[in-house]
């Protein structure tokens, strides 16, 4: 057999590389801005057109290329930021793979003029699809001039993945976001479309911050600031009132590199434990610096994710450093979201309310007949309404092994539908986040969300096929200002979301009015309505098969859904279970995450074995 094996030409190597560093225009606009802030530009200009796919285009007024490094720039694992392997342990620059250029040359078209500062006289290259179409001197400004063209162009299945413009679009500002927010010494504007979306002036942390995220930002941050010899931690973190239920504004930067790091994100959280609303997750701006020795940040190609020395000791500094700062500013006493009306903290005088207290009769036989069934449910009620506000607080003690029995058990006839199986008088509300009831195969337990997304997802597709939706219109429409991004995503779905409900108008300037709410909406925040439901429908990819309307039905109905957290009185708990079994499909949410669970009588006597 003769020999098979051959060398890949560069064109070639260079495509497969772009496939890991290269995923969509935001990848483009990362690795030139960062080259830009890498050159020491002091303004850094972006211009985008079609959401990156035509043109993304970096202007800096840095160092500039020679004649030969800017045709060298292109070839790979070209960089003049390392040298050698011990480099690699002291990098203090964005890039040093010499990767970037080279794989963006191989599957875009490509314009670079570039001038030294000392220079009179610059270069400028034209390369499509790794291929040096034109090399020669031109005059322009000192500085760097990258226009990357038509994206994909020769890959187009590459070109196929790509999402909505607006998708796509919002990517780009995340990258945006996470570079001029790592500068904010360094004045940076964008451009889409010709319209004009930042202009960032040189700033302090807190001002970059809000020329970023609007003024309102300002009373929401708080301080943090530690040193260690292991690290110094600096940088702003959210209130907690302003948490909100979804990601976007969670920053934590390395030696002013962005890095991704959950398990430091779970420091953060565990230091807000028991003072935010539930499901919610604080802004915060959290600048890291250590030792590059200590750090490795070349475990990922993009590298967002960094690994550090001693994780450990990090993540208890971190957290004591946000508690710290929580403390200072009086947060943590003050706020306690974790009671959930099962402990009602007295007004000043009164005696305090200590353990809940349930009376329970200890004589108490549950096998006894159904008169007996009948005195205890008349004696519960009574007491429920003699204390509506704390029934809740009477149903907490059921959780204790001891008193599970207090309702006792009644054979009902479910061989017909299971929700006529149930007694509405045996259900109730846990955590205020599970709703529990007896079946005559054990114990029902429905997550009170999940049920009702389900139902909700019902009703919109429902609405979206006969326009039906009653919605509630609001007295006072909330207003809000918007960025590009979502304005553009907004427009996108903004009929469907209409026809279930939810109506908003543009006032022009960036700005909108939430006019109504889907009426079965039981989130009361217009506001974080429509922030959860620009988020659901940009992070969540469409499952096989399923139409946009259908994705849309999904969006709204999570962002309209009871959050956990919510205390239902009993109507709100029956009408929800009725509600749910009348659905098409009581047993799953429209993504597919299970509702209801059964603990079998089986397993409910094997643990009292
Ligand atoms: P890396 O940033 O990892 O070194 P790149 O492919 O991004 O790799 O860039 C290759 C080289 O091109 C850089 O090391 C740098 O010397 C040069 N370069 C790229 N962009 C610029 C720029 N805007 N200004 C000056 N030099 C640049
Ligand atoms: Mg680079």
């Amino acid at each position: 057999m003769p020999d098979i094996i051959k060398l890949l030409p560069d064109s070639v190597a260079n495509q497969i590389a772009a496939g890991e560093v290269i995923q969509r225009p935001a990848s483009v606009v990362k690795e030139l801005m960062e080259n830009s802030v890498d050159a020491a530009g002091k303004y850094i200009r972006v211009i985008i057109k079609d959401s990156g796919s035509s043109l993304v285009q970096v202007i800096d007024d840095g160092t500039g290329m020679s004649e030969t490094d800017c045709r060298l720039s292109f070839e790979r694992h070209a960089t003049s930021k390392i040298n050698t392997a011990e480099d690699l342990f002291a990098i203090s620059t964005k890039g040093f793979r010499g990767e970037a250029l080279a794989s963006i040359a191989a599957v875009a078209m490509v314009e670079i003029k570039s001038c030294l500062r000392e220079s009179e006289i610059g270069t400028t290259v034209k390369i499509n699809g790794s291929k040096v179409e034109l090399q020669e001197p031109a005059s322009c400004p000192p500085g760097t001039n990258i226009a990357v063209k038509n994206l994909f162009y020769n890959v187009p299945a590459r070109r196929k993945f790509l999402k909505t413009p607006a998708t796509e679009m919002r990517h780009i500002i995340n990258e945006f976001h996470k570079i001029v927010l790592a500068h904010p010494d360094i004045r940076f504007s964008m451009h889409h479309n010709e319209k004009e979306l930042f202009n960032l002036p040189v700033a302090n942390m807190r001002q970059r911050i809000m020329a970023v995220f609007g003024k309102n930002m300002n009373q929401n941050l708080i301080n943090i600031d530690t040193v260690t010899s292991l690290v110094k931690i600096s940088g702003f973190i959210g209130k907690p009132e302003h948490a909100r239920k979804t990601f976007g504004e969670q920053f934590f930067f390395i030696n002013n590199r962005y890095m991704r790091h959950p398990y430091l994100h779970k420091a953060v959280m565990e230091a807000y434990d028991n003072i935010l609303p539930p499901e919610a997750i604080p802004s915060y701006f959290i600048f890291l610096h250590a030792d590059p020795a200590t750090i490795d940040v070349n475990i990922h190609p993009t590298k967002t994710e960094v690994k550090f020395e001693n994780e450990r000791m990090i993540w208890q500094i971190l957290h004591a450093s946000v508690r710290e700062s929580l403390g200072k500013f009086n947060i943590v006493p003050s706020l306690d979201f974790d009671n959930e009306g099962i402990i009602d903290i007295p007004p000043p005088g009164k005696e305090p309310a200590g353990i809940p207290r349930i009376d329970i009769d200890s004589d108490y036989n549950p096998f006894r007949d159904e008169d007996n069934y009948k005195d205890l449910k008349r004696d519960f009620e009574r007491k429920r309404d003699s204390n509506l506000s704390g029934w809740d607080r009477l149903y907490a003690g059921l959780d204790t092994p001891e008193s599970k029995s207090i309702i006792p058990e009644r054979e009902y006839d479910d061989k017909t539908h299971p929700a006529a199986s149930m007694g509405f008088e045996k259900m109730f509300q846990v955590k205020s986040k599970y709703i529990i009831c007896s079946v005559k195969s054990g114990l029902m337990i429905i997550d009170q969300k999940r049920a009702h997304e389900r139902i909700l997802y019902e009703k919109f597709i429902e609405a979206l096929q006969s326009d039906s939706v009653v919605a509630q219109k609001s007295l006072f429409p909330k207003t809000l200002e918007l960025d590009q991004a979502d304005l553009a995503l907004l427009s996108e779905i903004e009929e469907e979301i209409k026809n279930c409900g939810f109506d908003v108008r543009y006032l022009g300037n960036n700005t909108i009015s939430i006019n109504s709410q889907p009426s079965a909406s039981m989130n009361e925040d217009p506001v974080e309505m429509l922030e959860i439901i620009l988020e659901e429908y940009k992070s969540t990819e469409k499952e096989p098969g399923e139409s946009n309307r259908e994705k849309i039905a999904a969006c709204m109905s999570r962002a309209a859904a009871v959050p956990y957290g919510r205390t239902l009185d009993i109507a709100e708990i029956r009408e929800l279970v009725d509600k749910l079994f009348q659905c098409a499909n009581p047993n799953y949410t429209p993504s597919g995450k299970a509702i209801i669970s059964i603990i079998t009588l089986e397993e409910l006597e094997k643990r009292l074995r």
